[in-house]
C-alpha cells in the first residue's frame, strides 16, 4: 500500500483520528485489539436497525433474514480460512472460548491417565490454562516445547516430546509476545507423522496473512474477531468435521439439540452441536463484514505493508539507546517487543501515553515467556495495515524522551 492509500484507508477508521493529552493518537496496540473500520461498523448498525431477530427457530421474515445473514457469515468465515465445509466453523466468544472448547470437549472423550497434552513455552495463557485444568481432571501430564534466547521453538526437541502418550498438540502460529511466526507447517506434519491430532493458534496470524486450513491441514484452528478488524465477543473455531463429529458437545442448551425428552436428548448435528443458546449474531455478522473489508484490501498488500513498516521500525529503533529487543526470530510478524534500559516496562509504557502512543505493556497473558526471559514483561508495539512510518517515528521521539527521563 501506498503511503497515500494508507491515508485513504484511514478514513475508514475514525477513531485514529484524534488526540490524546493534546497529541495525536498513535495507536500501536493492534495485537491487543485493532480498530473497527465503519464498514464492520454499518453492517452492526444495520443489523440492529434493520433485521434483528433470533436465529434458525421464527417462521417470520426477520427470522430468516438474520438466519441467512448468520450462515452467510459462516460461510464468509470458511472461504477467509480455506475450510471444505461450512459445518466446520463454529461461531465462538473468541480464541480463548475456542481454546476451552477443544480442551473440555477433546478431554473429555480422548484424554486418560498417563496420557499427555503438548504445548510450547512461548503460549497465550488462553492456550496454557485449558489444557492445565483438563490434565489435571484426567490425569494426564502437560509437556512444553522450549524455545530458544531469540524465542525460536527448539524443533530438534519435537520427535522426543511427541511420544506415544500424546494425544494432542496445541500450539501458537504467531506469538503474541516475542512475534515469532512458527514453522506451522512443518510441526503439523511431524505431529501428523505420529497420528497426533494439532490445534492452531491463530489469534496473531489471520489478519497479517493467508492461512488456509486445507493446505496446513490442521485439525482445529481457532482465532478471535476482535484482532481482525471485527467486532468483541465473537471467534472461530475450525475443526476437520471428522475430528468435530467425534467430541461431545461444549454446552447444553437451545439449538444444540435435535430433540430433547425429560430422559433423553439427541445432539443436533455440525455446527449447531457447538453452538448452544443465542449466538452472537450481531457479531457473527459484523466479522464477516471485517473479513470482507480485509479481502478488498487484500491479505498480500496488507502483508507487505506491514513487513515493511516492521523493517523501518527495526531500523528507525536503533537510533534509541539502550533498547534491547526480546524476541529476535528472523521470521517475525506484527508487533515489537522490547526493553528501555533498566526502566520497567509500565514506566516507559506510560511515558508514552502522555505522548499519546499507545503500547501494550506487561507479561502479555504470557508469563511463562517473561520468567523464561527473567523480566518483569515487555513494551509491545503491535501493528495493523493503517500504521504509518510518521507513526513509527514517533514511537522513536517518544521513547528517546521516555529514556531521557527513565535512564
Ligand atoms: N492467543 C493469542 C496468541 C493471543 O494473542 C490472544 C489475545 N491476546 C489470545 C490467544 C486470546 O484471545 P482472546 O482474548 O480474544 O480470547
Amino acid at each position: 500500500l501506498s503511503s497515500s492509500e494508507i491515508k485513504e484507508l484511514r478514513r475508514d477508521f475514525p477513531i485514529l483520528n484524534q488526540k490524546v493529552y493534546g497529541h495525536p493518537l498513535v495507536y500501536l496496540d493492534n495485537a491487543a485489539t485493532t480498530q473497527k473500520p465503519s464498514q464492520v461498523l454499518e453492517v452492526l448498525d444495520n443489523y440492529y436497525k434493520g433485521f434483528n431477530a433470533n436465529v434458525h427457530r421464527g417462521v417470520h421474515h426477520l427470522s430468516q433474514v438474520a438466519t441467512d445473514a448468520y450462515e452467510e457469515a459462516r460461510k464468509t468465515v470458511a472461504d477467509y480460512i480455506d475450510a471444505g465445509e461450512d459445518h466446520e466453523v463454529i461461531f465462538t466468544r473468541g480464541t480463548t472460548e475456542g481454546i476451552n472448547l477443544v480442551a473440555s470437549c477433546f478431554g473429555k472423550a480422548f484424554l486418560k491417565p498417563g496420557d499427555s497434552v503438548v504445548i510450547t513455552a512461548m503460549e497465550h495463557h488462553s492456550n496454557i490454562v485449558p489444557w492445565q485444568m483438563i490434565c489435571e481432571e484426567k490425569g494426564a501430564t502437560l509437556k512444553v516445547i522450549p524455545f530458544d534466547e531469540n524465542g525460536v521453538l527448539q524443533l530438534d526437541k519435537l520427535d522426543s516430546l511427541l511420544d506415544d502418550s500424546v494425544r494432542i498438540l496445541a500450539f501458537t502460529y504467531v506469538s503474541n509476545s516475542l512475534a515469532t511466526v512458527n514453522p506451522v507447517k512443518e510441526i503439523i506434519a511431524a505431529a501428523h507423522n505420529k497420528n497426533i491430532p494439532v490445534l492452531l493458534d491463530a489469534a496473531q496470524a489471520v489478519q497479517h496473512m493467508a492461512v488456509s486450513v486445507r493446505e496446513l491441514d490442521v485439525d482445529f484452528m481457532v482465532f478471535s474477531g476482535h484482532k481482525i478488524y471485527g467486532p468483541t465477543g465473537i471467534g472461530i473455531l475450525y475443526g476437520k468435521r471428522e475430528w468435530l463429529d467425534k467430541l461431545p458437545p461444549y454446552q447444553g442448551g437451545g439449538d444444540m439439540i435435535k430433540t430433547v425428552t425429560l430422559e433423553k436428548t439427541i445432539y443436533n448435528e455440525l455446527p449447531f452441536k457447538f453452538e448452544a443458546g443465542t449466538p452472537d449474531i450481531a457479531g457473527a455478522i459484523g466479522l464477516a463484514a471485517a473479513l470482507k473489508y480485509v479481502n478488498s484490501i487484500g491479505l498480500g498488500r496488507i502483508h507487505d505493508t506491514e513487513a515493511a513498516l516492521m523493517d523501518y521500525a527495526m531500523e528507525q529503533l536503533q537510533k534509541v539507546d539502550q533498547l534491547r529487543m526480546i524476541g529476535q526470530a528472523k521470521n517475525r510478524s506484527g508487533a515489537i517487543s522490547f526493553l528501555l534500559g533498566s526502566a520497567h516496562p509500565f514506566d516507559t509504557g506510560e511515558l508514552l501515553d502522555k505522548q499519546g502512543i499507545a503500547v501494550r505493556t506487561g507479561h502479555h497473558c504470557c508469563q511463562p515467556v517473561m520468567d523464561i526471559f527473567g523480566i518483569p514483561g515487555t513494551v509491545r508495539a503491535s501493528f495493523a495495515f493503517y500504521n504509518t512510518a510518521g507513526e513509527i517515528d514517533a514511537l522513536v521521539a517518544g521513547l528517546q524522551r521516555a529514556a531521557r527521563i527513565l535512564l
